[in-house]
């Protein structure tokens, strides 16, 4: 088998690898960076099927990594996509309650977002109604002007091109199968790739290569599917992205209306639990080993979490359009259900679960050594954080833990 060397190996190109690679050619530009893709192409997994929405940071908790690095990280993209001339749309988004309970969770994301330093108005309803007419809210809303939507795939294409143009050899239909630690040697079906630092970002099976190397021991992951409706019609007037509160138990956001860069509407997505990891459309993928494992967990969590349990019941109920719909029409005063008429693509969430006490995990969690790096968790809103996130992966894992200087140099 052919063997090849390398500084950095890369296992996946979603925008966590790609912006790792990015990040790495800049901080080393006199080392090699390689990346292997199970599939032909980017964009097939999470980071070509999500939602398209810079995040503005508000829902976090303080001292999260999801806080720290959603607002710088909606800055960079927004920089990126402008510099670049691709498609951004700076509509802004409100978040509207239904009843005064949900007002209590709306206070908190308020705070949230003035701990994290994101810009957040809590307004009246009378103010909403200047902002985005057709919503409607229970006294209060808030109103987070820095949240826009893009095209994920877009940046991916864009951020490709760029990598190929610094070097960066980018190996598509070369699925990671397992490693020689002792080596650090990675085995695929026709190459051998040798690596001083492996970075595995595979997203949907990122825990099980972590496995491999004695990594991610306290997690299983859970995939959950998000689907979309998308409006065809022409009598829905809504411009700006409409959330309701969320669950803030779960990682999450509920239901909403995105207005994409073509300002087309669309609604989703759900958070369904899925039978395997990669179970998009009917048996496509279909993986048995993968379903008793996680047949075995939805079990676990089933019995012993109730929030799980919950959620559980609440979003199957999504599987009907008629359910999917009613939940959105809560969000709206007019709306216009006959124009929902197009299932878009689905994503599946690489959601962990921590093993000690059978919660969902919320944030991101990084693991590594000297030898190799696992980003593991890489939920939403990794696509909004993921320039500012790869950094401070570099500077805490490769820089910091290996002694190595910014030229590189050991
Ligand atoms: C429904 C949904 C909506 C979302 N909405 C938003 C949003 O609006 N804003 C936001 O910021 N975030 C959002 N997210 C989250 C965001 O999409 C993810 O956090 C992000 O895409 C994760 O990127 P990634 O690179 O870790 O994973 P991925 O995009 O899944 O990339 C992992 C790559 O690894 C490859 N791979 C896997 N196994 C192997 C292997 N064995 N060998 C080689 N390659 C392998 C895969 O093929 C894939 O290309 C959403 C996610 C979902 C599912």
């Amino acid at each position: 088998m052919k063997e090849i060397k390398c500084d950095f190996l890369i296992i996946g190109t979603g925008i966590v690898g790609l912006s790792l690679a990015k990040n790495l050619t800049e901080t080393y530009p006199n080392k090699n960076v390689c990346i292997i893709e199970k599939e032909q192409n980017v964009a097939f997994h999470a980071s070509g099927r999500n939602s398209g929405v810079l995040h503005a940071g508000f829902y976090y908790y303080p001292d999260s990594l999801k806080a720290k690095f959603t607002k710088q990280g909606n800055d960079e993209l927004t920089d990126y996509c402008i510099t670049r001339g691709l498609r951004i749309n700076k509509c802004g988004k409100v978040v509207v309650a239904k009843s005064e309970e949900e007002l209590e969770s709306l206070f908190e994301l308020k705070k949230r977002g003035e701990n994290n330093g994101v810009e957040i108005h809590l307004i009246t309803e009378k103010e909403l109604e200047e902002i985005e007419p057709n919503a409607k809210t229970f006294k209060y809303a808030l109103w987070s002007p820095k949240t826009s939507t893009v095209n994920p795939s877009e940046i991916l294409l864009s951020l490709l091109k760029e990598l190929k143009d610094r070097e960066v050899k980018i190996f598509f239909n070369t699925p990671y199968k397992s490693v020689i630690k002792e080596d650090n040697k990675i085995i695929t079906e026709d190459k051998i790739f040798l690596a001083d630092k492996i970075i595995n970002a595979a997203g949907l099976y990122a825990d099980k290569i972590a496995k491999d190397f004695g990594f991610a021991q306290n997690y299983v992951l859970i995939p959950f599917k998000g689907i979309y409706l998308e409006y065809k019609g022409s009598k829905l007037n809504i411009r700006r992205n409409i959330y309701p509160v969320p669950n803030l138990k779960n990682p999450f956001l509920g239901v909403h209306f995105t207005i994409k860069v073509d300002e087309t509407i669309k609604i989703g997505p759900t958070a369904t639990p899925c039978l395997w990891r990669e179970n998009y459309k009917g048996l496509s993928r279909f993986n048995v080993i993968e379903l008793m494992e996680i047949l075995k967990w939805d079990i676990k969590l089933f019995l012993k979490n109730e929030n799980f349990r919950k959620t559980a019941f609440d979003e199957v109920k999504k599987y009907l359009k008629s359910y999917m719909l009613a939940e959105a029409s809560k969000l709206v005063k007019v709306f216009d259900s006959d124009g929902f008429t197009h299932w878009g693509s689905p994503g599946i969430r690489a959601q962990l679960i921590d093993i000690r006490n059978l919660q969902l995990v919320h944030d991101f969690v990084v693991e590594g050594d000297e030898k190799s790096i696992h980003i593991l968790n890489a939920i939403s809103p990794a696509f909004t954080a993921s320039f500012p996130f790869t950094r401070f992966v570099i500077q805490e894992y490769i820089m910091k833990n290996c002694g190595e200087s910014k030229d590189g140099e050991i």
